[in-house]
């Protein structure tokens, strides 16, 4: 212990005076740790300059005040051991260099300290790192914080929920061979003595299509190869499955089913672990896996057409073994695949279907099924999570969501994850920006208004009630008649088609490039993004026929019961859109995490080749751009670094003036004045508040921790 902390001693001095002198003579061989101390500087290049030095110095971490920028070094770099994890416990947030244990710590810190709720959002474009930060926080959690023997389980639960629902919501794509398909927010509750005692995990929008259909290079849900690499013979004989993925049309079509990148079968083995930590039984496995095992069946399913234009099925092994599987009868599922239930005003009549449509709800089946079990296990994993127990309890939120995206063809996912990050980006306002101009008026302190774009306008246009976006789709969803994408984009035209952040060929201002046909453009906080609106309507429907909910409503799969609930069937209301539901999931996020004291942590991909090393600085300008990062500098150099409640800073500082040691009896605020000025701060390093001290550069505030040291 002792030894501990003379190398926490000896880092920390050795940080700070390398840090002091370093903000003005060090600088140039591993930039400055904190964006806000390049004085000079402050355009892209500058900031750009500083991430590349520290990054070619294997340096991932810089702050921009409490901010934490990332960039994934492609490679291990040994900054999570053990010892590290000891380093940073209980130092305050600058005394060491940025990582992202500091922010862990400092949120634990202060929800310890305050009783209060805190949330770290992590977002960063695919393969940014962000999965990878969450879970080292997590870790770090696990190994730093308090524990008991009782509840140890709790603490495992926490860790092991991580490789199944990675198994489960992650895969291959082209940007990264372990994506998170799906956004996640994840609560770690804390008893009052600061031990991990629970948690709860909501998911965002999982990919589904992915289940169905892969590109050219991408890989479905990682838990279809592990079970066939991995699982036991007799489960596979049970299952009715073959080893090999390629024989799966749904697991075959982006042509790297065998990925060398990716371990599947020792991946079975760590997910196998995980199920019987967080408490699932035989049962609930034999569930699961017959659901996993019916998709891939489903997915073989070949359609025939009869002379009449109505599809078959000649080979019905699949279909026998679904049956078995899901407990469904196999006529009835073949006849559901098949044919369409109408329900005319008295009666229902049956139709049968064509080729296209058979494999439409087939693979309708397949999404739905696999979303729906997803929900599920999270819920299974929330109860395993869950801990009656503890009252009181304080939480620290991770928040591990799709970044930005914009690429060339951009659909209705593009859509949804784009105005996620804008509904992000209002929080950000409302608890940073908005937030630290109201406490300076507060404190009575004297500060220049900062410019920032308010995109408030942005997220009513796709949001508000009966005028937004989201709403003329849903409009568009249930109108009688021929709707269609094409109809879909007119009544936008219609509707927003004069709003300032909106374009279409036909209303193409003068900003406008290139536009097609079936495109509309918005701009959004973070730059211009222009959709295709193909395939919106039929995303945001989402449509499962009638005939096969009933299928599926009747399974006598004990996990499908659980999924599609026959009340279901009675409820003639049409259940809310995709987006709308996205949207009501996001409204509550939000509500959840306004209430909660936030860190921030962006994280960048360095380069589209997933090498170590390798700096693109086309790419991350880009990023830099769109996660807002000079926006934020800006208001972080214009207001002050940091700020201190007088009483704390005096008791912390309080040895450097004979005025104030060893105790000061008048006012604290006095009793700062003195100090300050006996320590000699500038008039312009510094401001004082009604009940704080506000300093502008984090260099002050380094050079007086510096002289307590010495
Ligand atoms: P997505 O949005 O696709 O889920 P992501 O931002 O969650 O992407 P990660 O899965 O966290 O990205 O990271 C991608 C890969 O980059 C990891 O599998 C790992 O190989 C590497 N990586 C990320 N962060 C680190 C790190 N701090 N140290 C070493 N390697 C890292
Ligand atoms: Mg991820």
């Amino acid at each position: 212990m002792e030894l501990l902390h003379q190398r926490k001693e000896e880092v920390r001095r050795k940080h700070i005076r390398l840090h002091v002198e370093g903000a003005l003579t060090a600088r140039d061989k591993v930039g400055v740790q904190d964006f806000v101390l390049l004085d000079a500087y402050t355009s892209e290049s500058a900031f750009l300059d500083n991430l590349r030095k520290r990054f070619s110095e294997n340096l991932i971490y810089t702050y921009i005040g409490t901010l934490l920028v990332s960039v994934n070094p492609y490679q291990e770099l040994g900054i999570y051991t053990l010892s590290q994890m000891e380093l940073y416990q209980g130092v305050n947030f600058f005394e060491l260099p940025p990582h992202v244990y500091a922010i862990a710590d400092n949120a634990y810190r202060m929800m310890c300290s305050e009783l209060n709720n805190h949330f770290i959002l992590i977002s960063g474009e695919s393969g940014a790192g962000k999965t990878e930060a969450s879970k080292k926080i997590l870790q770090y959690f696990a190994v730093t914080c308090p524990m008991t023997e009782s509840l140890q389980i709790a603490r495992d639960r926490l860790l092991f929920s991580n490789p199944v629902l990675e198994a489960f919501g992650n895969a291959k794509t082209l940007r990264n061979d372990n994506s998170s398909r799906f956004g996640k927010y994840m609560d770690i509750q804390f008893d009052f003595k600061g031990i991990p005692v629970g948690g709860h995990i909501i998911s965002y929008l999982i990919e589904k299509s992915r289940v169905v259909y892969q590109n050219q290079g991408e890989r479905n849900f990682h838990i279809f190869y592990q079970l066939l690499e991995g699982g036991e013979e007799e489960l596979l004989a049970y299952l009715g499955l073959e080893r090999d993925p390629q024989l799966y049309k749904y697991l075959s079509q982006g042509r790297c089913a065998k990925e060398s990148s990716v371990n599947d079968k020792n991946d079975w083995k760590t997910v196998s672990n995980a199920f019987s930590v967080i408490d699932f039984t035989k049962d609930d496995l034999e569930n699961l896996f017959g659901i996993i095992a019916s998709v891939l069946h489903l997915g073989n399913i070949c359609f025939e057409e009869s002379q009449q234009g109505c599809a078959s099925v000649p080979d019905t092994h699949e279909i026998k073994w679904i049956a078995k599987l899901l407990g469904v009868d196999p006529w009835v599922l073949l006849e559901a695949l098949t044919h369409r239930k109408i329900e005319a005003k008295t009666e229902e009549v049956i139709c049968p279907l064509t080729l296209e449509l058979s494999a439409y709800a087939r693979d309708a089946m397949a999404k739905a099924v696999y979303g729906r079990t997803f929900t599920w296990l999270v819920n299974k994993i929330n109860s395993s999570l869950v801990n009656k127990d503890f009252t009181g309890k304080t939480v620290i939120g991770l928040l591990d969501i799709y970044g930005f995206e914009v690429f060339d063809k951009n659909g209705f996912e593009q859509f949804c994850i784009n105005y996620c990050n804008e509904k992000l980006q209002q929080l950000l306002i409302e608890r940073t920006l908005k937030a630290e101009q109201a406490e300076y008026e507060m404190e009575g302190i004297e500060w220049e208004p900062i410019q920032y774009f308010n995109n408030k306008i942005i997220c009513d246009l796709v949001e508000e009630r009966h005028k937004g976006i989201i709403s003329i789709l849903d409009e568009e969803c249930v109108r009688p008649g021929p709707a269609t994408d094409l109809s879909f984009l007119e009544r936008l035209e219609e509707k927003v088609g004069k709003h300032a952040h909106f374009e279409t060929r036909k209303l193409a201002g003068p900003r406008g490039r290139k536009i097609g046909w079936m495109e509309f453009r918005l701009f959004h906080y973070a730059g211009e993004v222009t959709y295709c609106a193909r395939g919106f309507l039929e995303k945001n429907n989402d449509l499962l026929y009638r005939h096969l909910k009933e299928v599926l409503c009747r399974s006598k799969n004990r996990i499908l019961k659980e999924c599609f609930l026959v009340a279901e069937l009675e409820n003639r209301r049409r259940a809310p859109t995709v987006g709308t539901q996205f949207k009501n999931s996001l409204s509550s996020l939000l509500e959840i995490l306004i209430s909660k004291e936030p860190s921030y942590i962006r994280c960048i991909k360095p380069n589209e080749s997933k090498e170590p090393s390798k700096f693109d600085d086309f790419l991350i300008r880009h990023q830099v751009k769109y996660l807002g990062l000079m926006e934020h500098l800006r208001v972080r150099r214009a207001g002050f670094a940091y700020r201190r409640k007088y009483e704390h800073f005096l008791q912390r500082y309080k040895s450097l003036c004979p005025d104030t040691w060893p105790h000061w009896h008048g006012p604290p605020e006095e009793g700062v004045e003195r100090l300050i000025k006996y320590i000699g701060y500038k008039p312009e390093e510094y401001k004082l508040g009604r009940t704080k001290i506000f300093i502008r550069f984090p260099r002050t505030l380094f050079a007086t921790e510096d002289a307590f040291e010495l």
